[in-house]
């Protein structure tokens, strides 16, 4: 049950043009009716709603920034944030899904593809005919992805890859997965691995609390041939990988303040309605301290997220501050849940309301990504000068 309502406490839709509010405003439409309805029966019995993929692609959800010749939209970063936010009022889940297939799979092949493999891809990725997934973490190096293993060498017109990545959003259904690994010189490059191509297998993940919704599992590489023109040319190093990651930590940055609002604005309304004590829970003052705080919190975020979204478009958003944005939002987003949670009372834990679907939903969201802990200590090292975390 979810409402469409949102708080606007600082006015900033006189912020965005009519265009980025008709696009917030469809994919609004579009989770109202086409995700909140079951969207937690399909988390209850832990299934993806593969249907969306193809009606994702159709509404624009894929790839929105990626120029029209290639199937995408051609948006700004700040339509391309509201869409996260609107999804993410949904699920997740479901926006794990679009951060990854827009950010982590589309961005770098059109960034570091040659032509032939913008070509091949972008399109069917934009339609959603063809679903991908980003495999960086491992199972010995999460937060640290540079001391990856897995590793491919040369062999002639092909290269052989070997090794394996574990935590990976829509591995079990993806086409094509963007991997990186090591060459033989240890340096970090990027590759598209096909589904179908010979020692290669994608395990899923089973028995997770969290994230339900969307698909989770491993990519295994067993002595496998991939052809060299599946080598993303245009980068070397762990530059690569990150580059997409501060893609994907916008859109998560917004999306947080989506589930935040759903979390929210399902308090408010059963606040006015729970009777105790002959009088609406709204009534009470820990009651109204609880919904203050937390239209506060959420005000706060939606302006980081504005102004980071048109420094985004200037060019001019930087890591660090893609990682206070990303750090501060979820953990906003995860304060407001557990006291939306509470606020519901027993309620709070029923299926019958979204808020404990995002509570689990969101501690995946603080974990992947980069932790709470490490985007704490890209911030210190911006600070101080000194990385804390090698
Ligand atoms: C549902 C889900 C989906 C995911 N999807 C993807 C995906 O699509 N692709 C992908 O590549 N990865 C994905 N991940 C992986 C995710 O990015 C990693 O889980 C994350 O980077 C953390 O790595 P780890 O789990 O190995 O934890 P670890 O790195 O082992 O960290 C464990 C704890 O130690 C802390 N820690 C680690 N190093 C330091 C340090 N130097 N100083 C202080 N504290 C430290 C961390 O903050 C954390 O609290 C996904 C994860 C989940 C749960």
């Amino acid at each position: 049950m979810t409402t469409s309502a949102t708080p606007d406490f600082y006015a900033l839709d006189d912020l965005f043009t009519d265009e980025q509010k008709l696009i917030r405003q469809t994919v609004r439409d579009f989770v109202q009716r086409e995700i909140a309805p079951d969207i937690d029966d399909y988390a209850q019995r832990a299934e993806f709603p593969r249907h969306l993929v193809k009606r994702f692609g159709e509404i624009g959800l894929f790839g929105p920034t990626i120029p029209p010749e290639y199937g995408g939209g051609g948006l700004d970063a700040l339509a391309y944030g509201l869409m996260c936010q609107e999804i993410e009022r949904g699920d997740s889940g479901l926006r794990s899904v679009v951060s990854v297939q827009s950010s982590l799979v589309m961005w770098p092949i059109f960034a570091y593809g040659s032509e032939e493999q913008k070509k091949k891809w972008l399109p069917k990725l934009a339609s959603g005919e063809a679903l991908g997934c980003f495999g960086l973490t491992e199972p010995d190096y999460g937060s640290n992805p540079g001391g990856m293993k897995t590793h491919f060498h040369d062999a002639g017109d092909h290269v052989v890859l070997n090794g394996s990545k574990l935590w990976i959003t829509n591995s079990p259904l993806a086409d094509v997965a963007v991997v990186w690994a090591k060459n033989e010189a240890g340096k970090i490059r990027g590759l598209l691995v096909e589904r179908g191509m010979e020692g290669f297998s994608t395990p899923e993940i089973h028995r997770k609390w969290s994230l339900r919704a969307s698909t989770t599992g491993e990519l295994v590489f067993e002595n496998v041939k991939i052809p060299k023109e599946n080598v993303l040319p245009g980068v070397e190093g762990l530059r690569g990988p990150l580059g997409c990651l501060d893609q994907a930590r916008f859109g998560i940055a917004w999306g947080a303040v989506g589930a935040a609002i759903d979390c929210y604005e399902t308090a408010r309304r059963y606040t006015a309605e729970r009777i105790q004590f002959d009088r609406p829970l709204a009534s009470f003052q820990l009651i109204q301290k609880k919904m203050a705080e937390m239209l506060t919190a959420i005000t706060q975020a939606q302006l980081v997220c504005w102004r980071l979204g048109t420094l985004k478009n200037e060019g001019k958003a930087t890591t660090a501050q893609i990682s206070m944005a990303k750090r501060a939002n979820v953990a906003m987003a995860l304060e407001v849940a557990r006291e939306a949670r509470q606020i519901l009372g027993g309620m709070g834990i029923s299926g019958d309301f979204p808020i404990m679907r995002h509570l689990m939903n969101l501690e995946s969201v603080v974990t992947y990504e980069g932790t709470h802990d490490i985007h704490l200590l890209i911030l210190g090292a911006e600070i101080t000068g000194i990385q804390a975390f090698k």
